[in-house]
């Protein structure tokens, strides 16, 4: 039996994504063990996120400043825009390099399922952003799911009568892949093989 403290630890970290009970226990344990080097750490990483993080108001990133580090970036290119469905797709993909542009997160995807509509999601500030004015091209970056692919076709239908380019990441993702799962590899095939929506 182990002491409350390190139940209530193990509980904790079982709620993150991706880690179980069973990954808890073995989290803790990794700890425990290193609780003069690795723990310190971890809990000086955990209080400086934890008080510096905001959210940027212009695209939804999570950053320790607004606007965030790529909108403030003037070397980005500011043509183009690639729409995420979530932060950790930005993420995934900015770490590929492979686009230069800026994003926008849409907090979500719509699904008639769990009753998420396009009020719920960051939509009207994606089209006010876009109907402002100097960008070439949309790149829409939602998940193979159906979910995502329902979620590319309405904005891209929302946005059919302006003078854009609307791409869309290629097939040969995995269907129901999720990009923040996807190797760089493959990530950057979708995107660099990506394709006018019709
Ligand atoms: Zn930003």
């Amino acid at each position: 039996m182990a002491s409350q403290e390190i139940e209530t630890l193990a509980s904790t970290l079982a709620r993150l994504p991706g880690l179980g009970p069973r990954s808890a226990r073995r989290a803790v344990l990794w700890l425990v063990k290193r609780r003069e080097t690795a723990l310190p750490e971890l809990l000086e990483a955990l209080s400086s996120v934890g008080e510096a993080l905001v959210e940027c108001q212009t695209c939804g990133n999570v950053d320790t400043r607004d606007p965030c580090a790529i909108c403030a970036d003037p070397r980005r290119d500011q043509r183009s825009l690639c729409v995420v469905e979530d932060v950790a797709d930005l993420w995934a993909l900015d770490k590929s390099r492979l686009f230069g542009g800026r994003y926008h997160v849409l907090g979500g995807r719509l699904s008639a399922l769990d009753g998420v509509r396009p009020e719920d999601l960051n939509i009207a500030d994606l089209l006010a952003r876009v109907e402002a004015g100097g960008f070439d091209e949309i790149v829409l970056a939602m998940n193979a799911t159906l979910e995502g692919q329902t979620t590319a076709h309405y904005l891209a239908e929302r946005m059919e009568a302006l003078p854009l380019r609307i791409t869309q990441l290629a097939h040969g993702l995995p269907v129901g892949g999720e990009l923040d799962y996807l190797d760089e590899g493959t990530l950057a095939q979708a995107l660099r093989a990506r394709r006018p929506m019709s």
